[in-house]
């Protein structure tokens, strides 16, 4: 502050000078001058520095506004050319705005995109145009910008569908190519083309300017002064602790201090952190510079001139400046975007490209100002954004690489404004065609990686951190490749084809870079030393699926493209395998008569990679030319002939060898880097153009070749051709059993072997190869998703490729698949597979892991049984393949194929051995149905392929080998009856029933009769005896499970019979309703039932003992007063779930008196309990082990747990519920009932006398030895009153040690003070609690809408009951006097007492604490008296009195004006409306003014009936645990007035209290009246608490989600100035938005750093907080400093699912339900229980640091 007070002066002796100063002529006089640039700079040159930088000390404010006087307001004059205000507001009246909104998003603002409509996803809407465009009826997606990029409403290129909203509706009549300068005059355009260039240059110049001490020409101040700053600048690579530090020790600031300046130079890119002259400044800059510099380059500092900085300050000032101008008119903004790109007379650069090549000198603030600029104009004005994209496309290598050196974020580079054009098609398309902008950027990129081995690959093996960190920074031009292939053309011009295939040339140079790299060789002997590098190759694998994909789509558009792409792409492929058989000599390969010529090579010999898109980018292709038809067309035009399919097969074959090895556990030594690169390249991200493309291309090389060939070649590279060439490979066991682990791995690879050949025969759902659309693709991967299992929507995405706009195609195809289930109030919507799909299932689905595989077949096959169905999975029936395909079908009927299966059937026939496995017969089999699905499809279509396609025939046929072998029929007919192929059995059966039915049809074609049916017939009698069959088995099944379930339950009834009470308690906690109903059923003769007052309901002997059983060591204990004690785990906890008033400042601990507790009940100390019972030396012991493990814990290792031991918390040992104290469990008091008791105004008069007695005795002993004469008159005791008596404590040892625990941890807990037994407010923290626990369930049955009796579950009814009766019995835990001073305190409240001053005015005083607390109380006075008199009277008139108090309390402040309408009355009520008129008047009486006039006794006498109920209920439960009297049955249902005034021994009309003892109340309502308090509450009606008092609920949430995340973008951090905060987080209890997780909201709590929401629960909650985490989408629980967790937010998009950390960005919306069980959770104080379970249930939440959100 003295800084800014020394500046003060220093513009103060200014303003004289500015005084004078005049816009109006200073512009005038410019008008005038033939060089104004010259004029404005000098201007400029002399104002500027006498503005801006005066002082260490920026003051914006002053500066702003005389910025605007003196430098602006010249400006606007000269532009307007009249008063600016007129001016500017014709010109805006005057435009034609253009139809684009380009709102400028903020950080965590909502954006909508379209689904349906948007080219792509980066178009997006602002929240405004949204709610009026078209596509919020649409599929659409929201999502929270990252700050900068606009709002794309009304860019017609942006949207198929509805590219305006309502607002940007363009007017018909505009015609919108219309010039906006047309509107202008001349002089105008003129004056503003002057302003705008000079101003433009001048910002420009000083931006750029990086001279630390000089100004450019013209600009240097008339007087310059010893004044510098030391200037700091951000960069990314010095941590925020790091800057913090070098600061305090180089500028000697405060830690604050430092970390403002850190925050500032973060957030705008420099920070000035010193002033002073040269010498001072230069100081710290060394001290910094040293202080950095040592493991990195050093902070960047500067020493600059102030009048350098004030220059700089003023240019961003007038950069703002003319985005403000131009927003007044399009004409403006047109000459603006002509003065910026123009360029110098001798072709320099414009402006426009000056700023942008400086990009990435400037600081990170100017960055952002001129960025904003481009945006408002240049990207606005539809004429000149294509302007700007040229220049941009023309210096865009330069910009990227300025781009990778530079270390800031991309969204602070220049670069970032590449989407704002590229998307555009059109400017794309431009770009592309005139400057070539796809060859640049794919060259640009593969320059900048250059680190190559030797054959020219990418080698990321060895790369630094810095080459680590470029390529990340270079990842960002794949984008901008993605971007301008977004949308693909639908015209091509030759220009574009020409440009195109170069850029796809420039992209294969790309590719062959990576074709080959990061070999792997297999590691034997030895484990590799160092996992290699693998993680950069995939990554840009990944990056590159879209480009790769999208470069397909754009070839397939357009034949001539697609088939010069194809020559090019194939003689890239040659190219890289050029010198691939050097060397070698080719190898002969021969079996089953036929043989071929291949390469020696060896997958687990030699090198292999992973990585292949150049084969694959072919294999895309290839298909295409299927696809597109272009192969049948022009096959002239096509290489065809250059084809060598061994070539084209070779190195896929070898990467999917490598998988099956892998798998076969023959690379184990090669570690973890090759599983995770295995792992990737069957995974849903990248698949598609690594595996999938990998089998098109062997479908590819395999259709062009004879099918044994291409059979022995796999063979030979699966390492599996000695096996199988041998002739007699049949009898594998017997001559191949040296190596067990030979042997198995073996197994594996021929099992992968057949897997293989299943898929190239089988995979037929890709368009091109099968006759399919992308349609059935999609079909297909969704049915068999849904066949492992039901999935949610969000499982099902994640299971799907994404194509470039994220989408997976899945809406269109998932209703006819799938039948959605809605969730309940937990879980998620599912979505389950419709019955008639699973037909489709293939059991060797292509992208099935081997374990969703297993699933998959258990689920399937579960199905099928439940229906009673054969529970065979035989291959389903698959698409036609496209004619290039479609030789492949031949493999199946090929004699190498027919001889493999034979040979693994035969093995199959020996049942032991291990030479063959399962799961190789069974793919054997799939593989032979293959055959047969395959066979009856061609018979059912055209006759030829019938013919040509006879695979029954070559199943007949016998080997041919030597010996004379089986046929593979008869094999399979020998096999069916083999016992050790039990599993195979029902596919073996289907296989020979197949082909039972193949070979009848063939007949019957063959014969041409219609011989159908007899087949048919006997086909059906098989069937029904298989039914027969089957429905036998189910009944034995039945029977069998009828046996077992008879002996379960029998076993059962054993169990409980021996654990009776545990399952008692059990069931009592599922049937709470019961239980407690039988428990109160009336037992006594009593017809009436009272549960207060002389004539109150006694519990007999019987009905007082209680026996109950200790859940640690299972003995039982009876109840006793002098037994050993037992208590129930309890929580006690601060609350302010019933608060009303929530801005209560807190009060000192130490001194807070609690005996009154304020009718806002603005916290309150609530207890809960598990009910569960333990013996009190048992869970003392337990406490003691659970400690003491604890610190062996934490000397061990320092994890947390989710309780805090030293804190007296413990988990209960049954429930685990958190618990931190225990309530002793107390029998019913015995009682007697003398008839004579002294009626209402007796006994105030009796109790008085004891009272004064009281106070006689203390003041004696007080002063002792001084003779008072007045007090021993006075001090009469009534009758039977003995002060001298000390009455016998009843309670046993235990129980009274119990006794002191529970208060004790009350006290603690409740006031947050240290534990002190002694303490005098013990007893009343215990009475508090029991208050206000029971208010708080009272009002949780209102909620819920229950019976006050009868519906609370057993745990909340134990605990009551508990808590009450230990509340009459905590007194006797402490010294009497105390607690006779608080029930003289109490009563005095009520009944005058002279010698208690302070007493509180009745308006603030809950009632129902007061009732509670004097019952309680009165024991201690009641014990010393010996007349007679029962304390059950007491009880009742201590009811009445405060009920009467409570009556007039609620006259006074609850009866609002009346409503005439309401006023109906059946006259029942007559007499309560009566008097209740008559009470009112009295108390308007009473007090002159202050009371409103009220006529309508209904009305009255309504709002009475009302505000007292919760108050009866209240008390009805209180006694009702307290003397344990059985509530009547009337309620148990709906709380009935009567019932309710019964039980509590009330008049039905409460006034008759009043008016039966008008003597002795009178007087005392005349006393409450006129205690000042209550006329001073009145008049300050604000503050007023109304009866009834509602209950809280959670604030009211938006139905929309975005409506929230919109609230969320516009708030601000309320610390650091306007800024946005990272993480908004709303209070759920009281509406609070805060800046939380943040370090500018860290504020202290008792000696530790909280964050915002921490902070925000200690005034709130008490400590407990239940927050929404907007930008999250996550609902956040906190209690305490170390307790936290997250819980499902009540939001849900249309497919039942959350979206925590809003990844997926469906709308969603407002799921009430599930709020009000977070409500629920919060009024039943079960906000911590639940924090406790979920971290018992997740350990990793413990670990986090909840107090800093
Ligand atoms: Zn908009
Ligand atoms: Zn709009
Ligand atoms: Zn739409
Ligand atoms: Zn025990
Ligand atoms: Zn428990
Ligand atoms: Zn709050
Ligand atoms: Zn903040």
């Amino acid at each position: 502050m003295a800084a800014a007070e020394t500046d003060s002066e220093v513009p103060c002796a200014r303003c004289s000078d500015f005084l004078h100063f005049s816009a109006k002529d200073t512009a005038a006089k410019w008008l005038e001058v033939d060089n104004l640039l010259k004029e404005v700079y000098q201007h400029l040159a002399c104002f500027v520095p006498k503005i801006y930088c005066l002082g260490p000390n920026l003051n914006p404010q002053n500066e702003d506004l005389l910025a605007q006087l003196l430098l602006q307001g010249p400006l606007e004059w000269y532009l307007c050319g009249e008063e600016p205000t007129v001016g500017l507001a014709k010109l805006e009246q005057s435009n034609q705005p253009s139809q684009l909104c380009g709102h400028v998003f903020k950080v965590g603002e909502p954006t909508y995109s379209c689904r349906d409509c948007a080219a792509d996803p980066t178009c997006v809407l602002c929240m405004q145009c949204f709610l009026g465009s078209v596509h919020k009826e649409h599929r659409y997606r929201m999502t929270t910008s990252g700050g900068g990029g606009f709002c794309d409403c009304g860019d017609t290129e942006a949207w198929k569908k509805g590219p305006y909203c309502q607002k940007h509706e363009p007017n018909i009549s505009d015609s919108s190519q219309k010039d906006p300068l047309a509107n202008l005059s001349e002089q105008m355009i003129t004056r503003t083309r002057n302003v705008f260039s000079i101003i433009l240059k001048y910002a420009v110049h000083m931006l750029t300017w990086e001279k630390e001490d000089e100004l450019p020409e013209g600009l240097e101040p008339p007087a310059r002064g010893d004044t510098y700053y030391c200037m700091l600048f951000n960069d990314e690579v010095h941590t925020y602790e790091q800057v913090i530090y070098t600061l305090q020790k180089a500028v000697n600031c405060t830690q604050k201090e430092a970390v403002s300046f850190a925050t500032t130079v973060d957030r705008d890119g420099r920070k000035s952190v010193r002033f002073g002259d040269f010498q001072f400044c230069e100081q710290a800059k060394s001290v910094i510079v040293r202080n950095t510099s040592r493991q990195t380059k050093p902070l960047r500092v500067q020493v600059m001139h102030s009048s350098v900085v004030a220059h700089q300050c003023f240019a961003l000032k007038a950069l703002n400046w003319l985005g403000q101008i131009i927003k007044s008119s399009d004409a403006l903004r047109r000459i603006l975007c002509l003065v910026g790109l123009q360029q110098g007379p001798n072709g320099e650069n414009s402006l426009v490209d000056t700023l942008m090549l400086c990009d990435s000198k400037m600081w990170k603030g100017a960055r952002n100002v001129y960025h904003q600029l481009f945006m408002s104009s240049l990207l606005m004005d539809p004429k000149y954004k294509k302007l700007f994209a040229i220049q941009f496309a023309k210096n865009y290598e330069r910009l990227q690489s300025d781009y990778v050196k530079d270390d800031h974020d991309r969204e602070f580079s220049i670069t970032d404004l590449s989407v704002q054009m590229f998307t555009v098609p059109s400017l794309a398309r431009m770009l592309i065609t005139e400057e070539n902008l796809m060859t640049t950027i794919i060259q640009t990129f593969v320059d900048h990686l250059r680190h190559r081995d030797i054959q020219g690959r990418f080698q990321f093996e060895r790369y630094t951190a810095q080459q680590a960190f470029k390529f990340r920074r270079v990842q960002s031009l794949i984008g901008d490749l993605k971007y301008v292939l977004i949308s693909r053309p639908t015209e091509w011009s030759d220009q574009l084809r020409e440009k195109f295939l170069e850029g796809f040339e420039a992209f294969l140079e790309l590719l062959k870079c990576m074709q080959g790299m990061d070999p792997v060789v297999r590691q034997v002997g030895q484990h590799i030393e160092m996992e290699p590098e693998w993680e950069a190759a995939f990554t840009l694998q990944m990056k590159l699926t879209h480009i790769i994909s999208m470069m397909q789509e754009w070839c397939a558009n357009d034949e001539k493209v697609l088939i010069e792409a194809y020559k090019k792409c194939l003689s890239a492929l040659t190219h890289c395998h050029s010198g691939f058989t050097d060397g070698e000599q080719p190898i002969t390969l021969s079996m089953c008569g036929h043989s071929v010529d291949t390469i020696r090579y060896c997958v687990s010999q030699e090198k292999v990679s992973i990585h292949l898109p150049v084969s694959r980018l072919l294999a895309g292709l290839h298909a295409l030319l299927s696809k597109t038809e272009v192969a049948y067309r022009f096959p002239e035009l096509l290489p065809l002939s250059e084809l060598s399919p061994p070539m084209l097969i070779e190195h896929p074959l070898r990467c999917l060898v490598l998988c099956a090895q892998v798998h076969a556990g023959m690379w184990r030594r090669n570690g973890f880097s090759l599983v995770n690169q295995i792992y990737y390249y069957h995974n849903v991200k990248c698949r598609v153009e690594m595996f999938d493309k990998d089998l098109v291309m062997l479908q590819a090389g395999a259709s062009m070749m004879d099918p044994n060939h291409f059979l022995m070649i796999v063979l030979s590279r699966f390492e599996l051709y000695h096996i199988f060439s041998s002739a007699d490979c049949r009898k594998r066991y017997g001559r191949e059993n040296i190596n067990k682990d030979v042997v198995q791995q073996n197994n594996t690879l021929i099992e992968e072997m057949l897997h293989l050949v299943i898929m190239v025969v089988g995979e037929r759902y890709i368009a091109g190869v099968g006759q399919v659309e992308s349609y059935d693709e999609i079909k297909r991967e969704i049915i068999h998703q849904l066949c492992i299992r039901p999935m949610a929507h969000s499982e099902l995405v994640k299971a799907l490729p994404e194509n470039e706009n994220k989408e997976t195609g899945m809406e269109r195809v998932i209703d006819h698949v799938a039948l959605f289930k809605k969730p309940g109030v937990t879980g998620r919507g599912l979505y389950k597979l419709r019955p008639e799909c699973a037909k489709m299932f293939n059991l060797y689905f292509n992208h099935y892991s081997r374990a969703d595989q297993s699933k998959a077949e258990e689920a399937q096959r579960k199905i099928k049984r439940q229906n009673g169905e054969d529970s065979v999975l035989p291959p389903p029936v698959p698409p036609h393949f496209c004619p290039l395909f479609g030789s492949l079908v031949n493999i199946l009927q090929c004699d190498v194929l027919l001889g493999i299966l034979g040979a693994v059937l035969q093995w199959a026939m020996e049942p032991s051995g291990g030479h063959w496995s399962e799961s190789m017969l069974q793919r054997v089999l799939h593989l032979l149905g293959m055959g047969l699905v395959e066979e009856q499809q061609h018979l059912t279509g055209s006759t030829e392929d019938g013919i040509s396609f006879n695979f029954t025939l070559k199943i007949s046929r016998p080997g041919e080998a030597p010996g004379n072998t089986p046929s593979i029929l008869a094999l399979l007919e020998t096999l069916q009856n083999a016992p050790h192929l039990e599993v195979h059995k029902d596919m073996i059966r289907w296989i020979l029933k197949t082909v039972a039915n193949i070979k009848t049809t063939r007949e019957c074609t063959a014969s041409a009769s219609p011989a159908d049916s007899s087949g048919h017939s006997q086909e059906e009698t098989v069937r029904d005896k298989d039914k027969a069959e089957r429905k036998r088995k189910a009944e034995m099944a039945r029977l069998r499970r009828e046996k077992i379930m008879a002996q379960m339950s029998e076993m059962q009834r054993h169990f409980i019979n021996e654990n009776k009470d545990l399952f008692q308690q059990s069931l009592e906690e599922l049937d709470a309703t019961t239980s407690t109903s039988l428990e109160h059923s009336p037992s006594t003769c009593d017809s009436t039932l009272v549960c207060v007052g002389p004539r109150r309901w006694r519990a007999s002997a019987s009905d007082r003992r209680q026996v109950v059983t200790c859940i640690l060591c299972q003995e039982e204990q009876e109840i006793r007063v002098d037994g050993k004690a037992m208590v129930l785990a309890a929580f006690v906890q601060r609350s302010t779930v019933m608060s009303k008033n929530r801005k209560r400042p807190t009060y000192n601990p130490d001194k807070y008196d609690p005996l009154f507790m304020h009718p806002d009940l603005s916290f309150g100390t609530h207890t809960g309990s598990c009910g569960h019972i333990m013996h009190s030396h048992c869970w003392q012991r337990y406490f003691e082990a659970v400690q003491a493990k604890e610190q062996r814990r934490q000397q061990r290792l320092r994890v947390h747990t989710s309780y805090d031991v030293e804190n007296g918390e413990f988990l209960c040992p049954l429930c685990e519920c958190l618990s931190n104290t225990v309530i002793p469990l107390l029998p019913l008091t015995k009682t007697t009932c003398s008839t004579e008791q002294p009626d209402q105004r007796q006994w105030v008069n009796i109790t008085s006398q004891q009272i004064k007695a009281l106070h006689a005795a203390r003041k004696k002993t007080n002063a002792e030895g001084v003779d008072d004469a007045d007090s021993a008159e006075d001090c009469h005791p009534p009758d039977g009153f003995r002060l001298d008596h000390t009455p016998k404590n009843p309670y046993s040892g235990t129980i009274k040690e119990m006794l002191t625990t529970f208060g004790t941890a009350t006290y603690k807990v409740g006031l947050k003070v240290h534990p002190n037994e002694q303490d005098a407010r013990v007893p009343i923290m215990c009475w508090g609690s029991c208050a206000y626990t029971i208010q708080s369930i009272e009002r949780l049955l209102v909620d819920e809408e229950k019976p006050l009796f009868g519906s609370l579950p057993c745990r909340q009814n134990d605990c009551l009951s508990s808590l009450t009766r230990f509340g009459s019995a905590c007194w006797t835990a402490s010294s009497q006097a105390v607690v006779h001073g608080h029930f003289i305190r109490l009563l005095a409240a009520l009944v005058p007492d002279s010698q208690v001053e302070n007493t509180p005015c009745i308006l603030d005083i809950d009632m129902f604490h007061m009732l509670v607390s004097l019952v309680l109380s009165y024991p201690a006075l009641h014990c010393l008296d010996s007349s007679g008199m029962s304390e059950d009277a007491a009880q009742l008139h201590l009811l009445h009195l405060v009920t009467i108090a409570h009556i007039v309390q609620i006259l006074l402040t609850s009866i609002p004006e009346e409503v005439r309408m309401e006023q109906e009355s059946g006259g029942a009520e007559r007499e309560e409306e009566e008097s209740v008129c008559l009470l009112y008047n009295t108390l308007r009486r009473h007090l002159s003014s202050g009371l409103h006039e009220v006529t309508s006794g209904w009305h009255l006498w309504h709002c009475v009936k009302t505000g007292i109920l919760p108050y009866l209920r209240a008390a009805a439960l209180f006694f009702h645990y307290l003397n344990g009297a059985p509530a009547p049955p009337e309620l148990h249902g709906v709380g009935e007035w009567e019932a309710l005034c019964g039980y509590l021994c009330l008049p039905s009309n409460p006034l008759q209290l009043y008016y039966n003892n008008l003597e002795l109340l009178e007087p005392l309502l005349q006393g409450w009246c006129s205690h000042p308090g209550v006329l001073q509450a009145l008049q300050s009606s604000t503050a007023l608490i109304r009866f009834p008092r509602e209950s809280n609920h959670l604030i009211e949430l938006p139905e929309d989600y975005s409506a929230l995340i919109n609230q969320a973008s516009s708030f601000t951090c309320p610390k650091s100035g306007g800024d946005k905060s990272r993480a908004p987080t709303l209070c759920l209890v009281c509406g609070a938005m805060l800046c939380s997780q943040s370090y500018c909201c860290q504020t202290e709590l008792e000696g530790d750093d909280v964050g915002a929401c921490t902070a925000h629960t200690f005034t709130c909650g008490a400590g407990v907080g239940i927050f929404l985490r907007v930008r999250e989408s996550q609902v956040l629980f906190l209690a305490g400093k170390t307790k936290g967790c997250f819980y499902a937010p009540p939001y849900l998009d249309d497919y039942g699912e959350t979206d925590q950390g809003l990844r997926r960005g469906n709308p969603l919306h407002l799921c009430q339900e599930r709020y009000r069980k977070i409500q629920k959770l919060w009024r039943q104080h079960s906000i911590t229980e639940e924090i406790g379970h979920a971290q018992e249930a997740n350990q990793t939440l413990v670990g986090i640091d909840w107090q800093h959100l």
